[in-house]
């Protein structure tokens, strides 16, 4: 794809949201692969036990793999379980296995129980333009450790009737660790997933969306793709199953506006609204 500015230092970008099957797994390995496709240098670990994104990426994660588990538990340097993803150049994986089930639990009795990753992270001394971190369905101590790591919030909102609600937890959740472990943490991002701009309810939703967060809010949002879905059986995200689809172009420009939006640079919106 074409380049994109580069941002001046790694930007580490938590994918939360408690809800589940709202698009966190699609949106961090849709995103990541974009944003590598676009000429970055991209991470993405996973902090969900389920290994979705491991598993979207082709990447092994069957018990025995070396996994961000080691990394928060056992101390492991991060380099020593991330793995390359094979079809996209430039993008990274440290992958979840089920052990990670446990971690929640194991990490309640351990020292700097909160900051572990942010610990992990800052000693990977590869250079990375992007990590992207896809949270589980919950606020537990995975969802903890993710966001004192990172500095940005990604929020993906599926369009659907309950679609705010729950979210005042998370953002109570971001405002205690900004208070009192991370300063630089910050929602800069909300993503529209699944939106189908011909039904009624998905339109005024994202209308209730934008009212309530503004700018934050990318002019792109994902529309509803069954290739989206069906990547992830192939081990592949949308970018290689099947380049032309909405659903890979919605994500390639979602990318671009993040990239420009973290260098100040004003997007105009051209195709912002796919499909739909
Ligand atoms: P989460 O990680 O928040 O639980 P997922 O990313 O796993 O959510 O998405 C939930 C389900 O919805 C998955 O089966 C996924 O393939 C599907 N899905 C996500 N985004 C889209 C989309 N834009 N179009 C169609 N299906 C989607
Ligand atoms: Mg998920």
């Amino acid at each position: 794809g074409d380049s994109l500015p580069r941002p001046g230092q790694t930007r580490v970008i938590v994918v939360a949201n408690q809800k589940g099957g709202v698009g966190k797994t699609t949106t961090t390995v849709n995103l990541a692969a974009s944003l590598a496709l676009h000429g970055g240098r991209v991470l993405v670990i996973d902090l969900d036990p389920q290994g979705n994104a491991s598993t979207a990426l082709g990447i092994d994660h069957h018990a025995e793999v070396p996994s961000i588990y080691d990394v928060l538990i056992e101390s492991k340097p991060l380099a020593e379980v991330v793995q390359p993803v094979l079809d996209v150049e430039g993008l990274f994986c440290a992958p979840a296995t089920i052990d990670l089930a446990g971690a929640e639990i194991e990490l309640v009795s351990l020292v700097a129980r909160e900051s572990r990753l942010q610990r992990a992270i800052q000693s990977y001394e590869q250079p990375l333009d992007y990590i992207l971190i896809d949270c589980p369905p919950s606020l537990g101590l995975l969802t903890v450790n993710a966001l004192v790591a990172g500095q940005e919030v990604l929020i993906p909102i599926q369009c659907e009737y309950y679609a705010l609600e729950g979210l005042g937890q998370l953002l109570r959740n971001v405002d205690l660790v900004r208070g009192h472990l991370n300063p630089a943490l910050h929602v800069s991002t909300i993503l529209l997933t699944m939106y189908d701009g011909r039904t009624r309810l998905a339109s005024q939703v994202a209308e209730e969306v934008r009212s309530h967060f503004g700018d934050e809010v990318l002019r792109t949002s994902i529309p509803r793709s069954v290739r989206i879905s069906e990547a992830p059986s192939y081990g592949q995200t949308v970018l290689t199953y099947d380049p032309g689809s909405s659903g890979a172009l919605s994500y390639l420009e979602a990318a671009r506006e993040i990239a420009l939006r973290g260098v100040g640079v004003r997007y105009d919106a051209q195709h912002a609204h796919f499909g739909a």
